[in-house]
């Protein structure tokens, strides 16, 4: 698929989500939050639901927990325009509970389809509900950092899935925030190693940080090559 056609698919998809009644969530939304992003990107981050901010503008990731997001992003040259970013339920569990898992199955078609028009090489995961849609039969503590084979019948036909903690539990935990840093610095390895098993002809190679190496200052952080960060996302 172009860009444009893309584009249209993922538009067409946003339409349906915010005219959707299909569960319960729909009677207490602001705002649908379908997800945005680069239509060409081979990555898409999945967190769990929309938090009040989202639910009033209806963008995913705009409070302090995507103000984190974007911090990890750039901190290995990354921007939250690069990738796509949606989560599992669209509309806003009230008071922040967890989504329901009627709901959840209720909102799978969308997230499915999203992934079929992006077919993205890496889904990297925010969060424990989001994790076990992807990389079922583990705990986020045991599987955060890692990569696994995606289902195809999640939508992602050919991609890695790449676990994270959720940022809004890096913002109440300095620990899983040290976490989160660590494991950000691994996605893109986990995306040259998802290109290089979808497409073996792939023999780009990516350096990654130490794992251990923490929270690293924005102004401070380690960029990649000029090169890298084209064949990032070209
Ligand atoms: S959460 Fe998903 S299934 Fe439920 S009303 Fe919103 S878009 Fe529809």
């Amino acid at each position: 698929m172009t860009a444009p056609e893309r584009r249209a698919a993922l538009d067409a998809l946003a339409a349906e989500v915010r005219a959707c009644t299909a569960c319960r969530l729909h009677a207490g939304r602001t705002n649908a939050v379908p997800g945005e992003g680069d239509p060409m990107t081979e990555v898409v981050f999945v967190g769990e639901g929309p938090g009040v901010n989202e639910d009033r503008l209806g963008r995913p990731f705009v409070g302090r927990a995507g103000d984190l997001l974007v911090r990890l992003l750039a901190s290995i040259g990354w921007q939250r325009g690069d990738v796509f970013i949606t989560n599992i339920v669209k509309c806003r569990p009230p008071d922040n509970r967890d989504p329901e898992p009627d709901e959840v199955a209720a909102c799978a078609p969308y997230l499915r389809r999203q992934l079929q028009v992006l077919d993205p090489a890496l889904v990297v995961t925010l969060g424990r509900h989001s994790m076990s849609r992807f990389m079922p039969g583990t705990t986020i503590s045991r599987a955060h950092g890692t990569t696994a084979p995606v289902d195809p019948a999640t939508g992602a036909a050919t991609a890695r899935v790449f676990a994270m903690y959720h940022p809004a539990a890096a913002l109440r935990a300095a620990a899983i925030e040290t976490a989160s840093f660590a494991d950000t610095t691994l996605i893109p390895a986990a995306l040259m190693e998802a290109r290089r098993l979808r497409d073996p002809s792939t023999t780009a190679t990516f350096a990654p940080a130490p794992p251990d190496a923490g929270p690293t200052p924005v102004d401070a952080a380690p960029q990649p090559s000029e090169t890298d960060q084209l064949t990032l996302f070209t």
